[in-house]
């Protein structure tokens, strides 16, 4: 079997690389030259623990390869992985240029039986658009299937959910499909789940709106804790303990972000609403989501009643801990309003600044990138933490409360304990608790 992977961003090389460490022979495939060329050299565009030494141990072994060839790989392969972006389109729907981009070219390439995998996130019913746009451009007779296997990594810890998924969906319509499939999962046949290509298309939208809508769920029950004597974090204990309900992202902070949950419930509202489904829920988890950055910046005026020309402190830049990536960070919108009410901002994060330094570029006065957390908290009126990176718990807050020009604490993400910070004679604000 030759698999190619089509798209080598964060999905697309854990999976070339997972795949590869399945046993199977494996080209990665993109149309960015100068991207192939640093993977070849066994550089990871990105930062993602563990993914460096996964890679140099396939490209040693010499099963997997990678090229920029796109039209050769494809022709090369029976089965070709489509990783490519889904990105937000201006109407909330996903965009899908580059599946249909790709599609084209499969049908252009097609010389023999292939099967074409969604891997990307796609709204359901997207097979029928691929094997549309293929029958409509192909130049050959060629049979070819398309089969939905959604993944599911998470980006910080994307190998390890790769190689030990907790489970693998599978959307076919032929046996043909399905027995390849089966084979390429062979080592994880206890947790395939077989279904049509529709079902495993929503899976993967309706578990990522789930989550989306679990955190917004938390940050309602925020809302309520700020105006009573109710804790967020003991409610949301208490609400975990119940096995049914689960303690997992049931986090109060300043809300979701990156390249997944935003943009995956806005692409399944849209496409809900094209189907003339009521997707009310859904279109509130989102509307809540948007509010908590507005909800930080009412706690930092609160405590410093206009924000021209006092220097903020920004901890955590992306939108997770253990990741680089900025994509729909809440600490993007925080920045902007912060700029926009004429704040000198000064921002840290350990894997995040280089991307963030290209949307916000250091001029030294207004925006100025901190080479430690306690750095960027030098002469600043009030500091807001934005990401739960583990490493602000190390931070020698007594230290960092003689560098402020104001002992003031914003944290969005709840990660400091408040009597503990109070007791070092902070101003301290967290997100549902006193
Ligand atoms: P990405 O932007 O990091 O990678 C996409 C890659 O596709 C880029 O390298 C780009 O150059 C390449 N590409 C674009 N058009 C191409 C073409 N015509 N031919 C060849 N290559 C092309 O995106 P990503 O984060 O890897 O996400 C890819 C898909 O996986 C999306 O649908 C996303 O929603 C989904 N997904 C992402 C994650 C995540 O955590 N990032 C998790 C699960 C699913």
């Amino acid at each position: 079997m030759k698999i190619a992977v089509l798209g080598t961003g964060y999905v697309g090389l854990v999976t070339a690389v997972g795949l590869a460490e399945f046993g199977h022979s494996v080209v990665g495939a993109d149309k960015v030259a100068d991207k192939i060329g640093r993977i070849r050299r066994g550089e990871i565009p990105f930062y993602e623990p563990g993914l460096d030494a996964l890679l140099g141990t396939a490209l040693r072994k010499g099963s997997l390869s990678f090229s920029d060839d796109l039209p050769a790989t494809i022709r090369a392969a029976n089965v070709i992985f489509v990783c490519v972006g889904t990105p937000q389109g201006d109407d909330g729907s996903a965009d899908m240029a580059q599946i249909e981009e790709v599609s084209r070219l499969i049908a252009e390439n097609l010389n023999g039986y292939k099967v074409i995998v969604e891997k990307s996130t796609v709204p359901v019913m997207t097979s029928v658009w691929i094997k549309r746009t293929i029958s409509l451009y192909k130049k050959s007779e060629a049979e070819f299937d398309v089969a939905s296997n959604p993944e599911f990594l998470r980006e910080g810890s994307a190998v390890g959910d790769f190689l030990q998924p907790d489970r693998i969906i599978i959307g076919v319509e032929s046996e043909r499909a399905r027995e390849l499939m089966l084979r390429i999962y062979h080592r994880h046949r206890d947790r395939i789940l077989v279904t049509n290509i529709d079902t495993a298309e929503l899976i993967k939208h309706a578990s990522n709106s789930f989550l989306a809508l679990k955190i917004s769920y938390i940050n309602l029950m925020a809302n309520l804790c700020e105006r009573t004597q109710a804790d967020v974090e003991l409610v949301a204990k208490g609400m975990g303990l119940d096995p049914r309900i689960g303690s997992r992202f049931l986090k109060a902070g300043i809300g979701f972000g990156g390249s997944c949950f935003p943009k995956d419930l806005k692409a399944l509202i849209k496409i809900g609403e094209d189907l003339g489904v009521d997707m009310s829920l859904l279109k509130e988890t989102d509307r809540i989501n948007q509010a908590r950055v507005r909800l930080l910046l009412d706690k930092l005026k609160a405590a410093l009643w206009i924000l021209r020309d006092k220097t903020i402190a920004v901890l955590g830049l992306a939108f997770k801990p253990e990741t680089d990536d900025i994509r729909e960070a809440p600490s993007i919108r925080i920045i902007q309003a912060l700029l926009d009410e004429g704040a000198r901002i000064r921002l840290y994060d350990p894997k995040a600044a280089d991307n963030m330094r290209e949307l916000f570029p250091e001029d030294g006065v207004r925006v100025v990138y901190a080479a430690s957390p306690a750095a960027a908290t030098e002469g600043a009126n009030a500091a807001l933490v934005c990401t739960e990176w583990p490493e602000f718990l190390d931070l020698d807050l007594t230290d960092v409360k003689g560098r402020m020009a104001n002992p003031i604490l914003i944290d969005g993400r709840n990660l400091y304990d408040p009597a503990a910070v109070q007791a070092l004679g902070f101003e301290y604000f967290s997100i549902g608790r006193k």
